[in-house]
């Protein structure tokens, strides 16, 4: 789960992170109120977006006029630019051509930017552990410094047993090329930081930039928080910051019927019990010189109940054109899950070519309620064949 910069700062100052000051805005008047108790004299006007590149990204409505954070100098400066960002769509590199609309700003105090650097923390799953990467490089996508200059990038895998210690600290403050008074700020920054991470059950925290100011301080002037979705059971604090206008409404929907739903671009429909088999299927959809329209899956316990809603999510989609669904029937067997099926079909007059793959306990009981519906399910003996039906079903449907 994602949250805005705005959130991510209050979590991360509440564990002694170092960021600026500053409010959140939901209407012009609101931005210029925050203004004023900041006091100045510069002003950062932030959309909040979850999507990164607000800077460098352009309104929809102005392409060549300013971005999506603004450095202003007076309260007045704060309102006339709020206003001209809520409501309107930015585009970023992030967000895809269709952008995203600003419905939040966060108003900060402008920081004297000395340097700009790069502090990330993520689980690296080749090691398994927490992994620091700093880099003297920042402001820019650190996949953009990974690419031309990896070597610019420091990398800190941190041991779960001892966590985070001072050396580790100073190894990145000295990458970071920081010195007196900094090393010993960087090194509370960091310890504050994976403390955080650690704590909050965060996937990435990403700092960026983290800058010096001209004081000496070391602050986070971006901050990005991903949280691992299954820990969020333990943190409804986070749990209440998710922003549902951020999120695909479909995704939301599926996750409320325990379906784990991603919508991707073509328009071949899945409908699959287990996440390696729907992998599996989408990968030989393509095969077969099709696109799969999202990638769902069903889980373990499929009823009739919970394949009406993923054959209603799934035909929520205008590009969908066929269906393909692969069971395994394992614990859930297969008469159970066709009559499931069958029912759903039913109910909401399927209008597109529908190819069923059972395989496992009773396949040919499931078959059979398959065969007899008298609706036109077009049954396939293999994911091979499946997949092959499919693709040829809605080619000749087009
Ligand atoms: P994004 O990464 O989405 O573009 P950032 O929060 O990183 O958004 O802001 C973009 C740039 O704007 C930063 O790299 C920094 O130069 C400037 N900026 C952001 N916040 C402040 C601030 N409080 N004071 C001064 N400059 C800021
Ligand atoms: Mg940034």
């Amino acid at each position: 789960m994602n949250i805005h910069e705005y959130q991510a700062k209050q979590l991360l100052a509440k564990f002694g992170v170092a960021v600026p000051r500053g409010g959140v805005a939901y209407t012009p008047d609101e931005a210029a109120k925050v203004a004023q108790e900041l006091g100045g004299p510069v002003y950062v006007v932030k959309s909040q977006i979850h999507a990164g590149g607000r800077g460098a990204g352009r309104f929809q409505d102005d392409p060549n006029g300013k971005g999506g954070v603004r450095v202003v100098k007076s309260v007045d400066d704060v309102r006339d630019n709020a206003a001209a960002m809520l409501g309107k769509v930015l585009v970023t590199k992030q967000t895809g051509p269709q952008g995203k609309e600003v419905k939040r700003l966060y108003i900060e105090e402008g920081a004297d930017i000395k340097r700009e650097l790069y502090l990330g923390m993520l689980v690296d799953r080749a090691t398994s552990r927490i992994t620091v990467m700093a880099s003297t490089e920042g402001g820019m996508e650190i996949e953009e410094v990974a690419h031309h200059s990896p070597e610019k990038i420091l990398k800190l895998a941190i041991d779960p047993a001892t966590g985070l210690q001072g050396f580790h600290g100073r190894r990145v403050a000295f990458a970071l090329g920081l010195e007196g008074k900094q090393v010993g700020a960087c090194v509370k920054f960091l310890t504050a930081m994976y403390k955080a991470f650690v704590e909050l059950d965060a996937s990435i925290v990403e700092i960026n930039p983290l800058v010096v100011t001209g004081a000496g301080d070391v602050i986070a002037l971006d901050a990005k928080m991903n949280f691992d979705d299954n820990a969020l059971f333990r943190h409804s604090d986070i749990e209440a910051l998710r922003d549902e206008d951020e999120e695909d409404p479909a995704e939301i929907e599926a996750s409320k019927h325990q379906l784990s739903y991603v919508k991707l671009d073509g328009n071949i429909g899945c409908m699959v019990n287990g996440a390696g088999l729907a992998m599996a299927t989408m990968d030989i959809i393509k095969l077969y010189g099709g696109e799969p329209a999202n990638f769902l899956d069903v889980g373990g316990g499929a009823t009739k109940d919970r394949v009406t809603q993923a054959f209603k999510i799934i035909l929520g989609d205008p590009n969908v054109e066929g269906i393909l669904v692969n069971i395994f029937g394992g614990i859930m067997r297969c008469d159970v899950i066709a009559e499931g099926v069958v029912a759903a079909a039913r109910e909401i007059s399927l209008n597109v070519p529908l190819v069923v793959r059972l395989e496992g306990t009773n396949v040919d009981l499931g078959k059979k309620i398959l065969a007899e519906s008298g609706l036109p399910i077009l049954s396939a003996d293999n994911l091979a064949d499946a997949a092959d039906k499919v693709v040829k079903a809605v080619k000749e449907a087009a």
